[in-house]
């Protein structure tokens, strides 16, 4: 298995990342695996996270930060299924950038997955991922049919393929929590897959050593997701445990120096790094918070495991040093 150092990674990410005024083509390989950051083997917590597509990752992404190498210091693995060379719609910005015409169908979708995969490659670097694995599965088309992916015949993904990968790793990493992106009927049918595959391969796992699934959607400032807690219709899999409740990351939450930073700067470097996606770029400084809901098969204890995470991710995570007088006081930014 072929893992790029962080170094080599940091070099190519500053060549793939657009230079002013210079067209450039983009003939970067991104490996299978990266290994992103270093981690103690006992950090907490470890999480997994499974994504259909690069980009999906920043719905959780200042939970991933605050848990991760640069927060907590924990483990924070990201599996992502396709390339996401459907997203080519909205890459009109990006096309000058990249020195090609990504917005045409036939181009985005030769060219996309490297330049997906190099974005997402920053993306996660910025937000403190230890390994990050694509699968490269096809992305084939906005749908909102789960179908058209889960169904035996489809041929869209190799599911046998996938389910022996997330297996493979599940087995591997020894996950306390897995996120996914919270599988609601009106989702991308990709993200739905997503989801219900990794319940299944956590459902294949003995019981004792299976991580709490966490569904997790991005709310708005006076918006509450309120799911069915029965889940998707034909897939008692995506039951949520409605006992449990919800579990709530506030990116507005205020730390550093005079409070005068919040969580929304790290999901919105995120979202930064995502050049070739024009509408995700549109949601820069939205969504107020980070909602998960555990799932109605998980562990007995899930809950209770959750709200220790939670409040671990609610304390001081970074300690603001003393100041004197040589360090001056500016004025704070209000809150936004
Ligand atoms: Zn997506």
């Amino acid at each position: 298995m072929q893992i790029m150092s962080r170094r080599l990674l940091g070099g190519l990410l500053c060549l793939a990342l657009p230079l002013a005024s210079c067209c450039i083509e983009v003939h970067l390989y991104v490996p299978q695996l990266l290994r992103l950051s270093e981690c103690p083997e006992q950090a907490t917590p470890r999480i997994l996270a499974v994504v259909a597509h690069p980009d999906d990752e920043t719905a959780f992404a200042a939970t991933l930060y605050a848990s991760g190498a640069r927060g907590l210091g924990g483990i924070c693995d990201v599996v992502v299924i396709t390339n996401g060379e459907g997203g080519f719609k909205y890459s009109t910005l990006a096309q000058d950038l990249y020195g090609a015409e990504l917005a045409r169908e036939e181009v985005g979708r030769e060219k996309l997955p490297n330049i997906r995969r190099t974005e997402m490659s920053a993306a996660c670097f910025q937000l403190g991922v230890h390994e990050l694995e694509f699968l490269a599965e096809r992305d084939h088309r906005y749908t909102l049919d789960e179908g058209e992916v889960l169904a035996e015949q489809a041929g869209v993904w190799d599911l046998e393929r996938v389910r022996q990968k997330l297996g493979e790793r599940l087995e591997r990493g020894r996950y306390e929590f897995a996120l996914c992106l919270l599988p609601v009927p009106e989702a991308h049918a990709h993200h739905k897959a997503a989801a219900i595959l990794l319940l299944e391969a956590v459902a294949a796992l003995p019981p004792a050593t299976r991580p709490v699934v966490l569904g997790v959607a991005s709310e708005g400032e006076d918006e509450r997701v309120e799911p069915d807690p029965a889940g998707l219709p034909g897939w008692s899999i995506t039951a949520l445990d409605a006992s449990a409740g919800r579990f709530v990351f506030d990116r507005r939450r205020r730390f550093g120096y005079r409070d005068a930073l919040d969580w929304r700067i790290v999901v919105d470097w995120a979202i930064a790094a995502h050049k070739s996606q024009g509408t995700l770029q549109m949601m820069a400084g939205e969504g107020a918070r980070e909602v998960c809901f555990p799932f109605a098969g998980g562990p007995r204890d899930g809950a209770a495991r959750a709200a220790a995470l939670f409040e671990r991710l609610a304390g001081v995570i970074f300690e603001v040093p003393e100041y004197g007088s040589s360090a001056g006081a500016n004025v704070v930014p209000p809150a936004r």
